[in-house]
């Protein structure tokens, strides 16, 4: 084998790992020396020096080393047997614990009777535990001999911790990496134009490599893992940038303009003027429409900032030029509350609108489609799932998605193969912080309705016992208003959780809430049962919805001025937000109580923030704070992200960064032609060529 073979190696044939485990080392997708370079650790541990045992941590994990004083096996349990040695670490005894299960046939423990006898060096790494006598317990998950050949790759060093699967160990995958690091050194190649890594000062890519996996100093480690999130956010951004120009490239092949016979009467209608957000934001949305290159435009706008009525003039100025809009809604109570606020502002104008949703029976469901069909419907108002048969209409040239804040990169880039001359309006009111934004809407534009329509009142909100927060109910029903009672509900299908908002409901109805009008709205019912609930709800006939958060998105009635969270602590901040949107709706003032026993830090500080502020994107930011990218976005879109080493949150200056150095070079070398572009092509076509299905660089 040529030493250049070496980064195509299968994994199997490297010192140590042999067949068996390189099946292990494919579930992480793990095949050849290259693929284990690339495995970057998921954390790293500071083993330079035995950790300072003074000062004992419990549960924390430390680094001990020591002679041994003695050592011996005892029975810990029916099944358990554990080893025991005592070393003196620096003059300081500590207890080194390794549980095992027993076995009948062999000595588990044979290896470590072996190495571990008195008078030899050892190094112990694990979680300390009180001891009931005072002394350090170290229940150890790694393991040296100092005079061990391979010690050197485990202890006094910066030390790698990867991701592992069943079979493999830290020390098997470290060792594995250390035995190729050096050897593969001088094959590495520089996949950045030099005159990036000068202006950026970024550290060489064979250097970083090395380092990610074995770093010489934390500095060397945060200049490695620097570069190489850089790389990472570069590669992605400009698989956006491109896919933003190319967009921009198409020709729709019609023009618009704005002649005002629908748009006229219909601000006629509203009986309210557009805040100043919503006169800007439709000027956007306009210019975009009338530009010769279609539409990827976000709408994004916390809740009750007024994006229905900005989607409604998007679809006027569609209608006014003779096409077709589609206006769909996340779910089927949404989409009837869409087509009654439609039918309620177009009231006397000559704009056909039909529903179309699962519920529709098959019989109407395909007059409406022929409708549609031979163009004599104009705006048709339904769920995501329309979208698929949607496209077909001949005349549709807009489509306005609400409240979709799990709207994936695939999903839109689906969407836009559908039909490439369709302008596309994607509203939500999960603000997004700025540095997601760039990361998941690269290839949108992006506005912002930062204004909430006058009188607008937001909820005071109060973290509140049980009692009080019904005692309010009870309050504001009696004065004529109307109320939610929220349960969480994690997911749709969770029986548990549906279980105990059922039980719930039974028991305010026969105790607490006695005498009031007290209906229950969940998930799982069929959908012409939730809507006829949210009806009589909406009309005033009950007093009281006890709900399950399918009520999270778009729902609104003024006359509801009090919400009651059940378990606050465990819904997420955004949802949290998103619920308490549903009341305050009108310009009575309301309340929302948030009932929870926070058990965590975290949880504490997810209701002290909702207590303390309205403004949903402060809260989506503590909410990312608090959570994480992987978790803030949900794991299928983070997924789409896939980004190895990378943090959205930690390095959102380096993603800045990245966009404007992805703009400029693809400025100077629109299809990465020149040579010292080629690496970056390469990362670029084999990262996202396929998975977005949007970087064509031919
Ligand atoms: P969201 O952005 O959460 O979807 P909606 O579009 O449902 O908000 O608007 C919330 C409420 O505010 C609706 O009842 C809507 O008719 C009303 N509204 C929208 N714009 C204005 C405005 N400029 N002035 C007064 N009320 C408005
Ligand atoms: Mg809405």
């Amino acid at each position: 084998m040529s030493p250049s073979d070496l980064l195509k190696k299968p994994i199997q044939y490297i010192t140590g790992v042999g067949p068996r485990r390189a099946e292990a080392f494919q579930r992480l997708d793990v095949e050849t020396v290259a693929d284990l370079l690339n495995h970057f650790p998921r954390a790293w541990q500071d083993r330079r020096e035995p950790t300072d045992l003074s000062a004992p941590a419990n549960g924390s994990v430390v680094v001990a080393c020591g002679k041994v004083l003695r050592a011996e096996s005892l029975r810990a349990g029916p099944r358990m047997v554990l080893f025991k040695a005592v070393l003196d670490a620096r003059g300081a005894p500590v207890t080194a614990l390794w549980f095992k299960h027993a076995s009948r046939t062999y000595d588990v423990f044979a290896s470590l009777k072996r190495d571990i006898v008195p008078g030899r060096e050892l190094w112990v790494i694990g979680s300390t535990q009180p001891s009931l006598l005072g002394a350090q317990e170290i229940h150890v998950e790694e393991h040296f001999l100092a005079d061990a050949p391979r010690a050197g790759v485990h202890v006094r060093r910066l030390v790698p911790l990867y991701g592992l699967s069943a079979g493999l160990t830290q020390r098997l995958v470290r060792e594995a990496v250390f035995s190729v690091v050096e050897e593969a050194f001088p094959l590495l190649r520089e996949d950045l134009p030099p005159a990036l890594l000068r202006s950026r000062r970024l550290l060489e890519h064979p250097q970083a490599l090395r380092a990610i996996h074995f770093p010489s100093s934390p500095e060397e480690l945060a200049s490695a893992r620097g570069r190489l999130a850089y790389e990472e956010l570069l590669v992605m951004e400009l698989a956006w940038v491109l896919k933003r120009r190319q967009i921009k490239n198409i020709a729709k092949g019609y023009g618009y303009e704005i002649k005002k016979n629908l748009l006229a009467p219909f601000r006629q209608n509203l009986g309210f003027q557009f805040t100043g957000a919503q006169t800007r934001v439709i000027h956007e949305i306009f210019k975009d429409m009338r530009h010769t290159s279609p539409m990827t435009r976000l709408l994004q706008g916390d809740v009750g900032s007024g994006k229905t009525v900005v989607a409604l003039s998007a679809l006027l100025l569609a209608v006014e030029n003779g096409f077709q809009g589609a206006f769909l809604a996340p779910t089927e109570i949404l989409a009837d509350q869409h087509l009654a606020t439609l039918r309620h502002f177009l009231r006397g104008l000559p704009v056909n609108i039909a529903l179309l949703s699962s519920r529709v029976k098959a019989k109407e469901r395909s007059a409406i489609l022929s409708r549609l069909y031979r163009g004599e419907i104009d705006i048709v108002v339904g769920t995501h799932a329309l979208l698929e048969s949607a496209v077909q209409f001949p005349r549709l040239r807009l489509a306005v998605i609400d409240e979709q804040h799990r709207f994936g990169v695939r999903q839109r880039a689906t969407l836009r193969q559908k039909s490439r001359i369709m302008d596309l309006l994607i509203m939500t009111a999960t603000p997004i912080p700025r540095t997601l934004a760039l990361a998941l809407y690269g290839d949108l534009d992006v506005s912002t309705l930062d204004e909430l329509p006058p009188g607008k009142t937001t909820a005071k909100t109060f973290h509140a016992p049980q009692a009080e927060a019904l005692d309010a109910v009870k309050r504001e029903v009696a004065a004529g208003r109307q109320a939610y009672i929220v349960y969480p509900l994690i997911e749709e299908s969770s029986l548990l959780d549906l279980r105990s908002a059922k039980k719930e409901f039974e028991r305010l109805r026969a105790g607490p809430l006695a005498g009031l009008d007290v209906s229950l709205i969940h998930g799982a019912m069929p959908g012409n049962q939730k809507t006829r609930i949210m009806n009589a709800f909406a009309a005033g006939q009950s007093q009281v919805l006890v709900a399950t958060p399918v009520i999270e998105v778009g729902i609104d009635v003024p006359n509801a001025t009090v919400m009651v969270i059940q378990n606050a602590d465990r819904f997420g901040l955004a949802s949290l937000h998103q619920l308490r949107g549903r009341i305050g709706r009108g310009r009575l003032a309301s309340s929302c109580f948030l009932v929870a026993a926070p058990k965590t830090p975290q949880a504490l500080r997810r209701i002290a923030t909702l207590v303390g502020s309205s403004d949903g994107f402060r809260i989506g930011e503590e909410d990312l704070k608090l959570r994480g990218p992987g978790e803030f976005l949900g794991t299928a879109q983070h997924g789409e992200l896939s980004l190895a080493i990378a943090d959205l949150v930690k390095d959102a200056p380096l993603l800045a960064a990245a966009r404007q150095d992805a703009q400029k070079l693809l400025d100077e070398d629109a299809r990465l032609l020149k040579p010292e572009n080629a690496g970056l092509r390469d990362k670029l076509i084999s990262l996202y060529q396929k998975k977005w299905g949007c970087v064509d660089l031919a």
